[in-house]
């Protein structure tokens, strides 16, 4: 069972079409928020019979082994409060991200709404020698992407290294002209 309607969810229905013995797909709602192509795929596969499409239904309950913590049966229900019982091997919810600092909240940062602020020249947060980079990290016209993570580590590690050794002279070099340390 897939509980979710966009991208993560529809990409795993889709590949385990070919694999499980059955895929059910419950989602809120009869709209998928994921690629058109995506859509277009699962619509054909629920019609082939493929994979079994439960909307408008949400999870409601999940039934089994409190020891072993395997799982029996998913219990969904819809918007009228009407409920369903699924027996199921493996659930797979995709609802998104839960953006969580956990104790770095308390560290007393700079914060905008559970992301933490940094200067995009340095990656430095409010607190001067504290740097941050990747998804956690903010600033105006931020975009979250590997590739934005690996560019702003090269910034923090170039801005950490001036920080540690304040006035040393620094020589920006390349890998493609200086080569790769071998070991
Ligand atoms: C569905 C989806 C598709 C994407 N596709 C693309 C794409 O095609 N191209 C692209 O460039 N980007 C894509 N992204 C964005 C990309 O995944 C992120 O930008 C990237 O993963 C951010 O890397 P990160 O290391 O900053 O954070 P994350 O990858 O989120 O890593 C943070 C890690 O820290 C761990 N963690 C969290 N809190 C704590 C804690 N308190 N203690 C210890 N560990 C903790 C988490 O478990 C996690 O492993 C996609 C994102 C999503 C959600």
């Amino acid at each position: 069972m897939i509980a979710g309607g966009g991208d993560s969810a529809l990409d795993w229905a889709l590949e385990l079409s070919s694999i499980a013995k059955r895929v059910l797909m419950v989602h809120r709602r009869p709209k998928f928020r994921g690629a058109p192509e995506s859509v277009r795929r699962l619509e054909l596969l629920a019609q082939e019979g493929k994979i079994d499409l439960i909307v408008p239904y949400q999870l409601h309950e999940l039934e089994g082994d409190k020891e072993t913590g395997v799982l029996k049966a998913v219990h969904l229900q819809d918007l009228e409060g009407k409920t369903m019982r699924y027996e199921t091997d493996i659930l797979l919810p995709f609802f998104g991200l839960s953006m969580n600092l956990g104790p770095i909240a308390e560290w007393g940062l700079g914060l905008d709404r559970n992301h933490i602020v940094v200067d995009p020249a340095t990656c430095q947060t409010s607190t001067p020698g504290i740097f941050a980079i990747g998804d956690i990290a903010t600033y105006p016209g931020k975009l979250k992407l590997i590739l934005t993570g690996f560019s702003e580590g090269a910034v923090a590690a170039h801005s950490i290294q001036r920080h540690i050794f304040p006035g040393e002279v620094y020589h920006f070099e390349y890998s493609t002209t200086k080569g790769v340390p071998v070991k």
